[in-house]
């Protein structure tokens, strides 16, 4: 199940570079599983490889 969720995290680009495509934010929690940099917005949750 991660690992598909990362693949379609892979797909994303951001719109406004450093920020969350979703809400917008520029708060990010981010870390690294299975050598895949991750990165989760603050705001909405939204977790996306980087
Ligand atoms: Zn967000």
């Amino acid at each position: 199940m991660e690992e598909t969720y990362q693949k379609e995290a892979l797909l994303y680009k951001d719109k406004v570079s450093g920020r969350c495509d979703n809400c917008n934010s520029s708060y990010f929690k981010s870390s690294v599983k299975g050598g895949v940099f991750l990165r989760k917005c603050q705001g909405c949750g939204v977790k996306k490889s980087i």
